[in-house]
């Protein structure tokens, strides 16, 4: 893929746990251990995840009741609500991915095998402000999802 196609780095102020500790303050809500670990989970690398594969993950923590499953889904939602992840809804299933501290992008979705990858195009958000400015329309942001079938699905795996 050309470079211009690549996804820049974002530099935030704050990492992940000490920004969402401020939004659940702000929320009057405690930032418990709990909430601090699927945090710390949900951060440590950038994916595109279900909820299911998350609580694969925390699989230990679960086993050792230092983390239930209620409090992984809402914490995921809060997570939403904060926004800091990105829950989009693919082929019926719900998949979250970062937004806090990672750059603005699209997506190619196979449909046979739910892959997903990334690009970022200028010209793309330029046609975007276009016509958002011909609306007079206030752009906050936007998703775009290219849905067809990936290199290797379409050789026949
Ligand atoms: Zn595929
Ligand atoms: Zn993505």
């Amino acid at each position: 893929m050309p470079d211009s196609f690549s996804l820049r780095s974002v530099d935030v102020k704050l990492p992940p746990a000490e920004r969402f500790g401020q939004f659940l303050q702000g929320h009057g809500k405690r930032f418990t251990q709990q909430r601090q670990l699927i945090v710390e989970m949900v951060f440590s690398h950038h994916d595109h995840f279900d909820a299911d594969e998350l609580i694969d993950h925390l699989q230990e923590l679960i086993a050792r009741r230092k983390v239930s499953r209620p409090t992984v889904y809402r914490t995921l939602a809060e997570l939403v609500e904060a926004g800091m992840l990105r829950k989009m809804v693919l082929g019926g299933r719900s998949v979250y991915e970062h937004e806090y501290g990672y750059p603005s992008h699209d997506h190619l979705y196979c449909q046979r095998c739910n892959k997903l990858i990334e690009f970022h195009s200028d010209d793309l958000e330029q046609i975007r402000d276009a016509v958002a400015a011909k609306h007079d329309f206030h752009v906050v942001g936007h998703r775009m999802f290219v849905t067809g079938i990936c290199s290797e699905c379409s050789r026949g795996q």
